[in-house]
């Protein structure tokens, strides 16, 4: 179809991204961007693109891509929990600058014929376009407004966006335990010589150290205004991270990050598109990648459609998939990192490698690949020995003594407590209730359904278990998803691994 006019509310990088590529689709289109905010002034710091985004912005746009890594900055991980320190190569991401991003992407829709408007809050209703594009965000007015049937589901844990001005050498994700409770950091460099620094805790910590108190005591105050008494604190508690530089904030407040599910991305001739359809839990750096891919995808469909509802309907069946599976490895990468404080007492590599595996995205395989050294010395940690061989049979074939008892394997399971887990988050009260039942038990084997998903979800359940009743425990799952099963056991999630014959 060809549209004539089409409005994109929201210039984030999902509607700067969409207008460009719909003005250069359709050159006759009269495409206009409306922006509440001015040209450069936005929220947040860098932002991580990865390498499977930059593939597919080149495909789409050349142009902008190659802009876009000039201004990015590549670096590795690295992991400091009480003194110790492991470091990994990582050449998937680069750090961007979101200010430096959205110019980018204001330049090329501007260049491609895109009229942009900056300072105006319009709602879809007052557009007169054939088309309109709603991207403006997670707070996004027009899903509200709209029939999407939006889901918003709000974590337990608490964030702080920030920056400093100085270039970290690193991404470094590092914890620091303090009276209150504890802290972490996920910081990493992005353009322009600075790093973003994005503070979590959890809600009870939050409270000792008074930042409910300062949270409320800005709800008066001017958007601008950002939380200057916890930066001074977190200032000094990340020094070592810092190297003496400041922590700088830009509308930054302690925030709990809400997911955004919708039923429908469409309603009459509006099409919601990024942050305003999904959200992803930051841990997973993939936020902008989804809203520029869903202005790629949408942009494909229009040109093949007879007509806006078929667009919408492709556009959806297009995007949903790879959607829906970020947002369910964003899940449990936020329930990981909220529950991150119990695990400080496993040593750094291994904690690594439970980083890697924490939303059954990344094999120990895999990671061994990329990273032989930090894994070599996980492994050793968790076998005493040197790897050999098949790494997944190696790591089935190694002895346990715990609490007493010889193992020969992590595979030979003695009779247990049978704990029968069918749940979606290990966390919940109904997890609580199970947790509650291995205390005491001599030893639990966590049964469950055999797809994937239970599976890894049981490793998280059997992990709490372990840490916080300190008894044996062991997982029940089909030997086709032994990978995760060992991955399992290298991250400390469970002890041991009972094989079935299950299909998956
Ligand atoms: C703490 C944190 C860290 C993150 N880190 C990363 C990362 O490393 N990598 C990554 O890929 N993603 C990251 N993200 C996610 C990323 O920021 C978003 O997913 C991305 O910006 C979504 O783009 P968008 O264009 O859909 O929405 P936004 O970027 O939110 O843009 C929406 C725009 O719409 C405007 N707007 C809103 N309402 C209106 C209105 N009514 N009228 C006109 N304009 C309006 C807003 O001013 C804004 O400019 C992070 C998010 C958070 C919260």
């Amino acid at each position: 179809m060809q549209p004539r006019r089409v409005a994109v509310l929201g210039g984030g990088p999902g509607g700067l991204y969409a207008a460009r590529l719909l003005k250069l689709a359709y050159p006759a289109c009269e495409v206009q961007v409306h922006e509440q905010g001015e040209p450069d002034a936005t929220f947040g710091f860098g932002v991580g693109l990865a390498s499977g985004t930059q593939r597919n912005l080149e495909s789409a746009d050349p142009d902008t891509l190659r802009e876009l890594v000039a201004t990015g900055v590549r670096h590795d991980m690295t992991m400091q929990v009480r003194g110790q320190r492991v470091r990994v190569r990582n050449d998937r991401l680069i750090g961007v600058a979101r200010t430096e991003l959205l110019a980018v992407l204001q330049r090329h829709a501007e260049k491609a014929g895109v009229q942009l408007e900056f300072g105006v809050r319009p709602s879809s209703a007052e557009l007169d376009a054939d088309l309109v594009v709603a991207a403006d965000g997670v707070s996004s007015a027009t899903r509200e407004e709209g029939s999407f049937g939006a889901h918003v589901e709000t974590g337990e844990g608490l964030y702080l966006w920030c920056g400093a001005d100085f270039s970290l050498p690193d991404a470094v994700f590092a914890p620091v335990e303090t009276e209150y409770g504890t802290f972490v950091a996920h910081a990493y460099p992005y353009s322009g010589g600075r790093s973003t620094f994005l503070i979590e805790t959890d809600e009870r910590t939050w409270r000792n150290a008074g930042f409910d108190r300062t949270t409320v005591a800005l709800e008066g105050a001017p958007p601008s205004a950002s939380d200057e008494e916890s930066l001074r604190y977190l200032e000094k508690i990340f020094a070592g991270q810092l190297r003496r530089h400041r922590l700088i904030g830009n509308r930054t407040r302690w925030l709990r990050f809400r997911t955004v599910r919708c039923e429908r991305w469409s309603d009459g001739n509006v099409v919601l598109l990024g942050d305003a359809a999904h959200t992803a839990h930051f841990s997973i750096g993939s936020g902008t990648k989804l809203a520029m891919e869903d202005a790629i995808g949408l942009v494909a469909v229009l040109r093949d459609s007879p007509d806006l509802a078929t667009a919408f309907a492709r556009y959806e069946a297009l995007r949903r998939p790879a959607v829906e599976r970020l947002q369910e490895l964003a899940r449990r990468s936020q329930l990981w990192w909220e529950s991150f404080p119990s695990r400080l007492d496993l040593p750094v590599e291994r904690l690594m490698v439970a980083y890697m595996s924490r939303a059954g995205n990344v094999s120990l395989d895999r990671f061994a690949g990329s990273s032989p050294d930090a894994v070599g010395v996980a492994l050793r940690q968790y076998g005493g020995t040197q790897p050999h061989g098949d790494l997944v049979q190696w790591v089935l074939d190694r002895p346990l003594t715990h609490g007493g008892r010889t193992f020969p394997d992590r595979v030979t399971v003695p009779e247990l407590k049978r704990v029968h887990a069918d749940l979606r988050n290990p966390w919940s009260p109904e997890a609580d209730a199970l947790v509650a039942r291995g205390r005491g038990s001599g030893g639990v084997l966590v049964t469950g359904p055999a797809a994937r998903s239970d599976v890894l979800t049981r490793l998280d359940l059997a992990e709490r278990i372990r840490l916080e009743t300190g008894e044996l425990t062991a997982v029940e799952g089909p030997a086709a998803l032994r990978e995760d099963l060992a991955a399992g056991l290298v991250s400390g999630r469970t002890d041991l691994v009972s094989l079935t014959e299950e299909q998956v």
